[in-house]
């Protein structure tokens, strides 16, 4: 089965780069964790920092805690709307929340926009074709800086691979026991989930069904790539 990974143009330089991008930066969420190593991921929850707790130096300082301290920060998060019925699995050390502050580049005039490789920004006519291609895939967070322009969450993801998948986790601090397995880019069709865009669970590299890259293709979209990623039928 083929699949695309979609992901920013290489440019020539960094100025190139910004200039087509703009930047972005996700001021709060979970800190890492000194738990099973030290360790922290950029996942990012759809969900807003609550207001009470943005001056809260532990969703905004990246510095990593102890588990205890791992617990008690969720405990606080989940007394808000959203957060309530969060486990360890869905607040993951070192997760981002929104709202993220975004600088959009002087001229925008392209489709997708690359401020960071894991969130993509998407133009109106792009937000409303995979509005209409992939509902359920993604959340869409509008992004005040640019009008009517989207911050793609991708909500689906691959199941690890084989050897990386384990039904005991660690208790205090969510990271799956087995973890000791290389993290490459290989993708087995019985790891694929529903819909036509996804996350690769190991290197969260967004990848597309090959439909859904037709479609890209027939609107025309700007500024983006796409790698030929091969699902093979059995490991
Ligand atoms: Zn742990």
């Amino acid at each position: 089965m083929k699949l695309w990974r979609i992901r920013k143009p290489d440019y020539r330089t960094d100025r190139e780069e910004r200039a087509n991008n703009g930047s972005i930066k996700f001021p709060f969420g979970l800190p890492g964790v000194e738990c099973c190593g030290t360790w922290g991921g950029c996942d990012l929850l759809d969900l807003q920092c609550p207001i009470e707790l943005r001056k809260m130096r532990a969703l905004t300082e990246r510095r990593p805690v102890i588990p205890d301290e791992l617990e008690e920060i969720r405990s606080t998060l989940r007394r808000y709307p959203g957060f309530a019925n969060l486990g360890i699995m869905d607040l993951t050390p070192g997760m981002r929340f929104m709202p993220p502050r975004f600088s959009p580049p002087r001229i925008v005039d392209n489709d997708f926009l690359w401020p960071a490789s894991e969130a993509p920004v998407v133009s109106p006519r792009v937000a409303a074709l995979l509005g209409r291609s992939c509902p359920g895939s993604f959340v869409g967070i509008p992004m005040p800086e640019c009008s009517d322009w989207i911050l793609l969450i991708i909500k689906r993801r691959t199941l690890p691979p084989i050897e990386r998948r384990s039904d005991r986790i660690c208790s205090r601090c969510g990271r799956p026991n087995k973890v000791s397995a290389p993290t490459k880019l290989a993708i087995f069709e019985d790891m694929i989930p529903e819909g036509e865009m996804f996350l690769l669970d190991t290197t969260l590299h967004i990848l597309i069904t090959d439909r859904l890259k037709q479609q890209l293709d027939e609107a025309g979209v700007r500024n983006i790539a796409f790698d030929p990623i091969m699902a093979h039928a059995k490991p």
